[in-house]
């Protein structure tokens, strides 16, 4: 997935592109897809800082194809999650990148009956439908190691080869007519009166150089605050808050006591999904993420948190041995800061909330956004459409 990089010679040369895509992350990669169907024959540019495509959340995290259970109805997550779940899997089939739809059990002991049937009445509000509820006896037989008194069983779930899928897109994206720039960062942004663009100022492989835009697409992950502030012009209270949320996975040596996702009921105080356990596509099983705020980028996982792993996991495994918990990886979550406390939507933003035509920018892409991908690509692309910009 190496690129080239951009010379000023190019930018120089392209004068004015329509539509510049600044993070080719999963969101970036499949914006870049979709927009180059949409709008055929308009010059498009990805941007990315790294030297190749995914390589920051979008390569760390447990490459699960959620259901879209725990959304607050009505929020862009919960549409965009169920909405993203069949196209994704539909892409899947269709480009052969390989994924399971295994299904995932959400497990809980009599006392949490009442928080388990707020997740049902949730998922159904969210137009999810195929849930069951399953008493102990089913449990064993779908998990003989797993301990619990009821289920929700949850068909749609699934996994995917990460790696796979933003390969595909950045393929799709090329032939489309995508130019993909790596090693090349944007450094800062001026809203340019006269054209009705935006002039930018970038950074490729040492070398400072300018590019004009007629739309700017900031799905910079971790980085869209910075990115945002950098836009002279844009008036703060458009620039949301965000923390960075770390999630650290530990590996389970040797075969995998599950053949399905084990997630506990969620403990609404931490907003994540609990220790839970996933599975690759190569039968591997990891408990995580966890949810560590952090003030650093830092992917470094430290073997301290496997006690705390363990007295986790155990509620649901009894009969977990340690000693064949290991550190793996992390994640970190780009978590907008609400005002109440609540869990945070997704933020999309178009001239409808900062009134600067051409902008479009996206904040606090954490977990559903793998999944919701594609349909948040669909989401903007329709609104660049019906924006009468082109
Ligand atoms: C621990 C964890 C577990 C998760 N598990 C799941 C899951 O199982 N299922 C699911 O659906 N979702 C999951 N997610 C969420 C999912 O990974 C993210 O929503 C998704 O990867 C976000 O993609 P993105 O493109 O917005 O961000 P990123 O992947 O971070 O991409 C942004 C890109 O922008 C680039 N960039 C930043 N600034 C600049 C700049 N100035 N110039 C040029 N380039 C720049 C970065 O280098 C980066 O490549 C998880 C997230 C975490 C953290």
């Amino acid at each position: 997935m190496w690129e080239a990089h951009l010379h000023s010679d190019q930018t120089q040369a392209m004068d004015c592109v329509d539509v510049c895509i600044v993070g080719a992350g999963v969101i970036g990669l499949a914006l870049a897809r979709t927009l180059a169907s949409a709008l055929p024959g308009r010059d498009i540019v990805l941007l990315e800082q790294h030297g190749q495509v995914g390589m920051e959340t979008s390569s760390h995290n447990s490459e699960v194809i959620h259901a879209g259970l725990y959304y607050a109805p009505g929020s862009i997550k919960a549409s965009c999650c169920v909405r993203g779940r069949e196209l994704l899997y539909d892409y899947c089939n269709t480009m052969n990148i390989p994924h399971r739809r295994l299904g995932k059990l959400i497990v809980a002991n009599l006392d949490e009956q009442a928080k388990l049937e707020q997740i049902l009445a949730r998922s159904r509000h969210n137009g999810v439908n195929s849930l069951q509820l399953l008493d102990a006896h089913q449990i064993k037989t779908l998990e003989p190691d797993v301990q619990a008194d009821l289920a929700l069983w949850s068909p749609d779930t699934g996994i995917i080869d990460s790696h796979s899928y933003m390969q595909h897109l950045l393929r799709e994206a090329q032939s489309g007519g995508v130019m993909l720039a790596c090693l090349t960062s944007l450094l800062g942004t001026r809203i340019d009166p006269t054209s009705n663009g935006f002039n930018l100022r970038l950074q490729s492989a040492g070398e400072t150089m300018t590019l004009k835009c007629r739309v700017l697409i900031n799905c910079a992950g971790l980085h869209a605050v910075d990115v945002a502030r950098g836009i002279e012009g844009l008036h703060s209270q458009h620039i949301p808050r965000m923390q960075f949320i770390k999630g650290n996975y530990l590996r389970l040596s040797g075969r995998s006591p599950f053949t399905h996702l084990i997630y506990p009921v969620p403990d609404p105080a931490h907003r994540g999904l609990g220790i839970h356990a996933t599975l690759d596509l190569g039968g591997q099983c990891r408990f995580g993420p966890d949810i560590e705020p952090v003030e650093r980028l830092d992917l470094t996982v430290d073997s301290s948190r496997i006690p705390l792993f363990s007295k986790e996991i155990k509620r649901y495994y009894p009969g977990l041995d340690d000693t064949r918990l290991h550190v793996d990886y992390a994640g970190i979550r780009p978590r907008l800061i609400t005002e109440d406390g609540s869990a945070a939507d997704f933020m999309i933003q178009n001239a409808a909330t900062h009134s600067i035509d051409g902008l479009w920018q996206l904040f606090g892409i954490e977990s559903p956004g793998l999944t919701a991908s594609l349909a948040i690509a669909e989401l903007v692309s329709n609104q660049i459409r019906d924006s009468g910009l082109f």
